[in-house]
């Protein structure tokens, strides 16, 4: 068959979980949390289903689930989006990106990405007949270099990609990068796709710079998130996307005939865990604030040097102290040999910098699993 995707094949998460499970390797490669959902919210999810919540949903979403997203959008970013006209529920953060680049890009235009990149972005991209264009990130400190990003504009760009808290660096964009951004968006038509499926995992004090919190920048903006990361049910599948009125209408017509509409009964759970427990996502950066320092403490006894992790699960290790092999290969081999997973990096780029050794450690699990894994690595 002549193939659409002709480059794409199995996704590293997925074969490096494979693996995993093949070898009973410690698994912190795929992005998913070992630990319980919290309790309200699996008592939710009964209640919707034995309450007959089991038929089609709104296409855009449950009301009062829009209206739960527009207050928590309200009380986080000082903003709050219309329900009706600005929010759309969908099948996981993967859905919304789909539906975002399939509702405005056109065949022969380009969309900007900044690599490292999460693995979604560059196929949807093209199937809609579009190139993705790749800036590199800073390959040290995983930041922005705001003028490559212009100089890879050209008349064709119609959409910008950004992702922060970052996966794989957990880099966050800066109060700074967002002018830089609103500078260099100004006076062009180009559209911007923010993927903040980590926003409420920030660390230090730090504050998520949501595009949400920046008028102009949001005008111009489909904010997507996930409930996955925020509620540790990435098994879910519910996101949503905050778009100004125009840009969501262009975007529902994907949904409508993408999926129609999306889980039921866990658009009334979370409809009710919103509201009644803000601290869930308010405390939850101190929560994984507290993984990583226990996961960074316990990595100063291994030859694997961790990098800064300023938000997100993911805690990147430079490995070279303890291989020359390239990342796949490392990954495979850690794998087999000490029976800990990881996820390479390279997947994550048009054109990996040479030479680069870095595996990406997933810390949203267990002490338990935490330690089995750390007493693997300290034999590294
Ligand atoms: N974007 C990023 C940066 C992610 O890490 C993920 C999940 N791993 C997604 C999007 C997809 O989120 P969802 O599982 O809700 O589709
Ligand atoms: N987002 C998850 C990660 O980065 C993976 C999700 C998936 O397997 N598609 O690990």
């Amino acid at each position: 068959l002549d193939s659409k995707l002709p480059q794409v094949g199995t996704t590293i998460f997925t074969v490096m979980s494979q693996l995993a499970a093949e070898h009973g390797a410690v698994n912190l490669g795929q992005g998913f949390p070992d630990f319980p959902v919290p309790s309200r919210l699996v008592d939710a999810l009964s209640h919707a289903m034995q309450a007959g919540h089991n038929q089609y949903a709104p296409m855009t979403g449950i009301p009062a689930l829009r209206q739960a997203i527009a207050a928590k959008t309200e009380r986080c970013y000082g903003w709050r989006p219309d329900a009706d006209a600005e929010i759309t529920v969908t099948s996981g953060a993967t859905e919304a990106i789909f539906n975002a680049i399939h509702a405005v890009v056109r065949a022969g235009e380009e969309v900007i990405v900044l690599d490292p990149c999460y693995d979604c972005y560059e196929p949807a991209i093209d199937l809609a007949g579009a190139r993705a264009v790749h800036v590199p990130l800073d390959p040290a400190s995983f930041a922005p270099d705001w003028d490559a990003v212009r100089a890879a504009i050209t008349p064709r760009t119609r959409l910008l990609i950004i992702n922060s808290p970052h996966n794989p660096s957990g880099a966050m964009f800066t109060a700074a990068d967002m002018q830089a951004l609103q500078d260099l968006l100004h006076g062009t038509d180009i559209l911007l796709l923010s993927d903040e499926v980590y926003e409420h995992i920030v660390f230090d004090g730090a504050r998520h710079e949501s595009v949400l919190r920046y008028p102009q920048l949001r005008a111009r903006a489909f904010v997507i998130s996930s409930f996955g990361k925020t509620y540790h049910c990435t098994g879910w599948k519910l996101g949503y996307c905050i778009a100004p009125p125009a840009l969501s209408a262009e975007f529902r017509k994907v949904h409508q005939y993408n999926v129609f509409c999306s889980f039921n009964p866990a658009q009334h759970a979370f409809a009710e865990m919103i509201a009644a427990e803000p601290e869930h996502y308010e405390t939850l950066g101190a929560f994984y604030q507290a993984k990583r320092d226990r996961f960074r403490a316990q990595l100063a006894s291994t030859r694997l040097k961790p990098l800064p992790v300023p938000g997100g699960y993911f805690q990147l290790v430079d490995y070279s102290a303890v291989s020359d092999l390239p990342d796949v290969e490392f990954a495979r081999w850690l794998t087999l040999e000490h029976g800990v997973t990881g996820i390479p990096l390279s997947p994550f780029y048009a054109a990996p910098p040479a030479g680069q050794r870095l595996l990406r450690l997933c810390f949203a699990k267990n002490d338990d699993t935490m330690n089995l894994a750390m007493q693997r690595l300290s034999k590294l």
